[in-house]
């Protein structure tokens, strides 16, 4: 019987990674789809996948799969074949990654979990599969032209704050299960209108333009591959983009410019600027916006007292942990004119 796992020890897979000259490939794909035993689709993916010397990371769930991989480049073809053969598979999008030297990973891990993506959602109640329609970024200028087109932005407030689709609806929400019943409320005369919906790459809009359909609304649109497709389709094609800003790319912690201006400010003096930074001040690490004056004023931290704290040598830094507040302790992550930023650091 063939393996279904690796057994050979990280230190070692890494090298042969490292050391190999092989030219790898970079993607991540994503489809919700009932699948009634993901155990067994597991162990089937695995035998197969890891002939083509696949590596990276898969979720499996019964709501679908979400997997970030790279692979020989040669064998990408194969790959596609063998993945368009799954019949729900078929067709779907490979997101292929541009800068990318194709040594991010170096062993395949398939596993099996709850979910695809944690989303934080009991969704018992409606069928992800049952999803709106995906709209290429021609139809999004498109009905974006339509004056009756909702347009609502299913991210959090500190990805839509750096840039964002003109006119966009931009919930004031930390997470993508917070934002679904406040947009259903700012919505509820909407329930005829086109609603179009984004993310930064799709796979949310996937579930919320299903939970929307759920709950009546009847034009429900999304943009295919999220802003992150809408941005490449628009460049390839030459079309005008309606994005203005960055689009954040929360792990990487920077994003990638689309629309030529800045649209936010620095949260500490109010410039334009969209730096997306953590506090240096570790017992606090608030995500905020900084300009460089501030950058530099503030040593790279969110306050004086962050800045005042992390000058302290690291015995007295750890006998105060816990009994200062930052601005990290009370927020998650920052918003603009709720931090404070000039009260220095009374002991
Ligand atoms: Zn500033
Ligand atoms: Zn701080």
């Amino acid at each position: 019987m063939a393996r279904l796992h690796n057994l050979v020890n990280n230190d070692e897979l890494k090298q042969r990674m490292l050391d190999s000259e092989e030219e790898r490939t970079t993607l991540s794909f994503y489809q919700y789809h009932h699948i009634d035993n993901p155990e067994l689709f597991r162990n089937q993916l695995y035998r197969r996948w890891n002939q083509l010397g696949v590596y990276g990371r898969i979720y499996i769930a019964k709501e679908g799969v979400n997997g970030q991989v790279s692979l020989p480049t040669a064998n990408l073809d194969a790959f596609r074949e063998d993945m368009y053969a799954i019949p729900w598979m078929n067709g779907i999008r490979l997101n292929i990654a541009v800068d990318d030297d194709g040594k991010s990973f170096y062993k395949l891990k398939i596993k099996v979990r709850k979910k695809i993506v944690a989303d934080g959602l009991d969704d018992s109640s409606f069928d992800v599969t049952k999803r709106g329609k995906h709209l290429s970024a021609e139809e999004v200028n498109q009905l974006m032209e339509d004056p009756s087109t909702v347009v609502v932005d299913m991210r959090n407030h500190y990805e839509s704050e750096v840039g964002y689709f003109e006119g966009a609806i931009c919930p004031d929400v930390e997470t993508f299960r917070e934002a679904l019943p406040i947009v259903e409320e700012m919505l509820e005369d909407k329930k005829d209108a086109p609603i179009i919906m984004y993310c930064t790459g799709g796979i949310r809009c996937e579930k919320a333009s299903a939970y929307y359909l759920h709950k009546g609304f009847d034009k429900v649109y999304m943009i295919d591959g999220g802003i992150i497709e809408y941005a490449r389709q628009c460049r390839e094609k030459g079309l005008p983009i309606k994005y203005k800003g960055e689009n954040f790319d929360f792990d990487e912690r920077m994003g990638e410019r689309i629309g030529e201006e800045v649209v936010s400010q620095c949260h500490q003096c109010g410039a334009a600027s969209d730096t997306h930074v953590n506090c240096a001040n570790d017992a606090c690490h608030i995500l905020f916006i900084q300009c460089e004056a501030c950058a530099e004023k503030y040593h790279h931290c969110c306050s004086q007292t962050c800045s005042d704290f992390n000058e302290l040598p690291e015995e007295q830094k750890e006998a105060l942990r816990g009994q200062v507040e930052f601005n990290g302790t009370r927020f998650g992550k920052g918003r603009y004119k709720a931090l404070k930023k000039d009260e220095p650091l009374i002991l």
